[in-house]
């Protein structure tokens, strides 16, 4: 039972049929398919088979483009940076000495890691929530509601800031906004439409509908729900995509072509070789989500993604459920009304020598990868779409089993 945080576990289906590839692809016999030309007719059926797929999942609209990328969040860390600047100087004509803001909403480790990239790409980054100064502790474990938020109230002529920034799901501290229409979701309304809203959706992308129209960019590392790992699939919204080039003259900075959201829309993310064997295993992986969802459609009308809402929910509740019962044994580490259905972390009463044996006796019982990330400790399970009921199941068994072991 894989519950790594990422890598992590990817559909069967989709894995037999990748390794099947790698000897011989259906379209090119006798040629696997990490063997061909990107820019091979049957590379670019692949590409399209998962562009439509992605699409549809969710429910993306025709303006705006899917863009696969390398160099994993991080790198997208400061291309959003980058093309959102050079997008905002053109736009706004602005002299090389105009500083530019970008707005970041810092719910977790990975957000406030984001904040900082942006910093050193040259934006003057300024933190509208800091989740640190909220959370108990000084730790990452909950949201402020938006109106305890650090909103500057903008003239109605002075300038904006370029972007708003966050991260939809928080892998590290187990802290997830809420989907669309909750009451946790991210505020939209709390800033000017007119500026891009940029989310990191890593660790919860393809976990839940999603309303893409309210996003400028949305951008997602594969190896969690997508693929393997080696790719980042980029949603942008056309108006978005400016020559980066055009912006030095407003004072940007030269960019590195790859990072170019506008050159990578151009040649249909061919500008270089792309890895080629990873998009195949995400077109895969896309194709078993919409063939074979977990759960039946809530009703006929229900979007494609809320089958796997509600198995995230299902599997997720089982372990918290588990949590709340133990009398404090364990302790969920992030408040009730944040808490992600992908990362459930958590620590134990008993501190970390018990932590350790914990981990020690999931690993002897075949449950993996429950560790929780270095920089934190504790434990966290990762619940990501290709874990099953059953494997959760077996969790929790384990994790009342060790308390009845451990208790007193
Ligand atoms: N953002 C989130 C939410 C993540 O979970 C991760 C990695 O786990 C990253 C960004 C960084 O991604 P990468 O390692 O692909 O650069």
């Amino acid at each position: 039972i894989n519950l790594n945080a990422g890598p992590s576990p990817l559909p069967d289906a989709a894995l037999l049929t990748a390794a099947a590839s790698l000897l011989s692809y259906s379209e090119t016999p006798g040629m696997g398919i990490a063997e061909i030309s990107h820019r091979s007719p049957a590379f670019d059926h692949v590409v399209a088979n998962a562009n439509d797929d992605l699409r549809t999942l969710l429910e993306i609209p025709a303006n705006y483009k899917v863009l696969w990328m390398q160099g994993g969040g991080l790198t997208q860390f400061a291309a959003t940076v980058l093309n959102l600047s050079a997008w905002y100087r053109i736009k706004h004509q602005l002299q090389p000495s105009d500083e530019v803001e970008g707005w970041y909403a810092v719910t977790g480790s990975w957000s406030k890691k984001a904040a900082e990239e942006g910093a050193r790409m040259g934006v003057a980054a300024r933190k509208v929530f800091d989740g640190k100064k909220h959370g108990a502790g000084g730790k990452f474990t909950s949201i402020a509601p938006a109106d305890e938020w650090d909103v500057p109230q903008l003239e109605e002529k002075s300038r904006r800031p370029a972007f708003v920034y966050y991260c939809d799901n928080e892998t590290v501290d187990g802290v997830e906004f809420g989907g669309v229409d909750s009451e946790t979701a991210f505020p939209f309304d709390k800033f000017d439409p007119a500026v891009p809203v940029v989310a990191d959706m890593s660790s919860n992308f393809l976990s839940r509908p999603v309303d893409v129209s309210k996003y400028g960019i949305i951008y997602a590392g594969a190896q969690k729900n997508l693929g393997p790992a080696g790719v980042t699939l980029v949603i942008v919204r056309e108006d978005l995509l400016v020559d980066l080039d055009e912006a030095v003259q407003y004072g940007g900075t030269r960019v590195p072509s790859m990072l170019s959201y506008k050159n990578m829309a151009d040649t249909n993310s061919m500008y270089n070789t792309p890895p080629t064997f990873t998009i195949y295993v995400c077109s895969l992986v896309l194709r078993s989500l919409l063939a074979s969802p977990p759960l039946p459609l809530p009703s006929p009308t229900s979007r494609p993604l809320a089958p796997l809402s509600s198995f995230a929910d299902q599997k997720s509740s089982l372990v918290y459920s588990e949590l709340d019962s133990s009398e404090g044994f364990y302790a969920g580490t992030a408040d009730k009304a944040v808490r992600s259905r992908m990362n459930v972390t958590f620590r134990l009463k008993g501190g970390e020598a018990l932590e350790k044996a914990f981990v020690k006796e999931a690993s002897e019982r075949g449950i993996k990868g429950v560790n929780g990330h270095r920089s934190v400790g504790g434990i966290r399970t990762s619940i990501y779409n290709a874990v099953t009921l059953e494997h959760v199941k077996t969790l929790v068994a384990f994790m009342r089993e060790f308390r009845e072991k451990h208790s007193q």
